[in-house]
């Protein structure tokens, strides 16, 4: 393609993308794609000769755009959100111009140095831990596999990268809360323990790990020759947002020698908040922390922030120098490809540098506090709504509902609920997830889409009460 060629598309396609944004709420927020639509729409083999960029954006317009859900929809209320801001998507812009690999310093100096202040600034907003060491990780999955090697690394006294699970004398085992997302099921089952060696403790009323029980649990392990080789917790749990009790799990952490690594994929956005800070009371004594600005920090995914207390519990675990990989530089800073899962790194920093010098520091915490107080302004019509049930209070930007007509059994319940949940996904008014809360199922409304407004939320909770009135 010739560079005049280039500059046209590229200048038309960011017009798209600002049109795009401007009239997202066109679309339904769920795509209204069929399985298969647009399978049968493709050719089944690459064309030999190329083709004009006019006819693949035609394409991808007709084709392509019905088969996406607008995740940038100010409706977009379900799982947790995976935010883009104008600044972020200007910064991928750059970063898609530039493809560079930044697996090391010498491959791209700015990218590791930026990767370095940029955690630094999270940390001191977040309030972190002043030891604590970030690194931008692609998930919040990875971050969660990496603690769980840094701690068996740990546990196995530095043997793990050599060994793996030879390296304990027993069975290395994961303790996490019943509310923890399933990545730290899959982080074990990656790391070699098995799915069996994932202890779920159980939680209290108040959907916070029961510590008690995480101490009974460890005992019981050391008892018949198991390995503790992590303890994570969550700080805002998928389900319905739960917060474990970090103090008391760090100090059974402490007491056992256990990596304790935090959990804070989505609601660790929230602790820029001073008056957020008591709800992560204890969080001194992790050892490890994630959270991720592609969820609640406007940043396009992907971008997940990962801390450590001891960075090389996990480089040493993942640290292997062929000579191919060899630097001639010998810089003193870190080799992120010695943190990472893949060798290859994505030029990450520069959205996370983008979007928190443009909005600064106050900008995002308007935000945060905007989407909280909207979703306990939801929480009070729901609860005087005399058909809906609160089923759960807000837990930062997350409340969790049901639809409760009077004359229903429980089993009944349920279904109206799935039913519900349905119609109002089709609709493609509004988005909506569900999960079970005491075996029931409950309907999640989380508020942090980047452009929502309180508009959308009213508007949105009429949606779900017509919806209801014809289920
Ligand atoms: N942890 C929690 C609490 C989550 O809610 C999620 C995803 O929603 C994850 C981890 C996994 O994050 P990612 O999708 O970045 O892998």
């Amino acid at each position: 393609m010739e560079a005049a060629e280039f500059r046209r598309h590229a200048g038309r396609f960011a017009g798209w993308v600002a049109d795009y944004l401007e009239t997202v709420e066109q679309y339904p927020v769920r795509s209204q794609a069929r399985p298969g639509d647009l399978l049968t729409a493709l050719p089944p083999a690459c064309p030999e000769a190329p083709e004009s960029i006019d006819a693949i954006f035609h394409d991808f317009q007709e084709l392509v755009l019905p088969g996406i859900t607008h995740w940038q929809h100010p409706s977009f209320f379900a799982y947790f959100n995976a935010n883009a801001s104008p600044p972020s998507v200007l910064a991928e812009f750059l970063t898609a111009g530039l493809a560079a690999q930044c697996m090391l310093w010498e491959t791209s100096p700015a990218a590791t140095e930026l990767e370095m202040r940029m955690t630094e600034w999270l940390r001191r907003l977040l309030g972190l831990p002043k030891a604590f060491v970030g690194s931008i990780q692609d998930s919040g999955s990875t971050s969660n596999l990496c603690a769980i090697l840094a701690g068996c690394n740990h546990a196995t006294q530095g043997r793990f990268g050599e060994e793996g699970v030879a390296a304990a004398p027993g069975p290395l085992t994961v303790y996490t809360s019943a509310e923890a997302h399933s990545s730290v099921e899959k982080g074990a089952r990656i790391a070699g323990l098995g799915s069996a060696s994932v202890r779920k403790i159980p939680i209290r009323d108040d959907l916070g790990m029961d510590p008690e029980a995480l101490a009974a649990a460890i005992a019981a392990d050391l008892a018949t020759g198991r390995v503790p080789g992590c303890i994570v917790a969550c700080f805002g749990g998928t389900g319905l947002g739960s917060i474990d009790p970090l103090r008391a799990i760090g100090e059974v952490a402490r007491r056992e020698d256990v990596h304790f690594h935090v959990d804070g994929a989505w609601a660790g956005s929230a602790l820029m908040l001073p008056e957020v800070e008591p709800l992560a009371d204890g969080i001194e004594l992790a050892d490890s922390f994630v959270f991720n600005p592609h969820k609640w920090l406007f940043t396009n995914f992907d971008c997940s922030a990962f801390f450590m207390r001891e960075p090389s519990r996990l480089a040493q675990a993942l640290a292997l120098t062929p000579t191919y990989l060899e630097s001639t530089l010998a810089t003193g800073l870190p080799e992120y490809r010695d943190w990472s899962v893949a060798l290859g790194r994505r030029f990450r920093a520069l959205k996370l540098w983008f979007v928190l010098r443009g909005y600064g520091a106050e900008g995002l915490r308007t935000k945060l506090r905007q989407h909280i107080e909207w979703t306990n302004r939801l929480a009070g019509i729901i609860r005087a709504s005399r058909d809906f049930e609160l089923t759960t209070e807000p837990r930062l930007a997350l409340l969790s509902f049901r639809y409760r007509p009077a004359g229903l059994d429980i089993r009944e319940i349920d279904a109206v609920n799935e039913a519900l949940l349905r119609r109002i996904n089709d609709s493609g008014r509004l988005y909506l997830t569900k999960t079970l809360y005491r075996n029931q199922v409950v309907i999640r409304f989380v508020i942090g889409q980047t452009y929502t407004t309180w508009r959308h939320v009213e508007e949105g909770w009429a949606a779900v009460e017509a919806i209801a009135a014809s289920v």
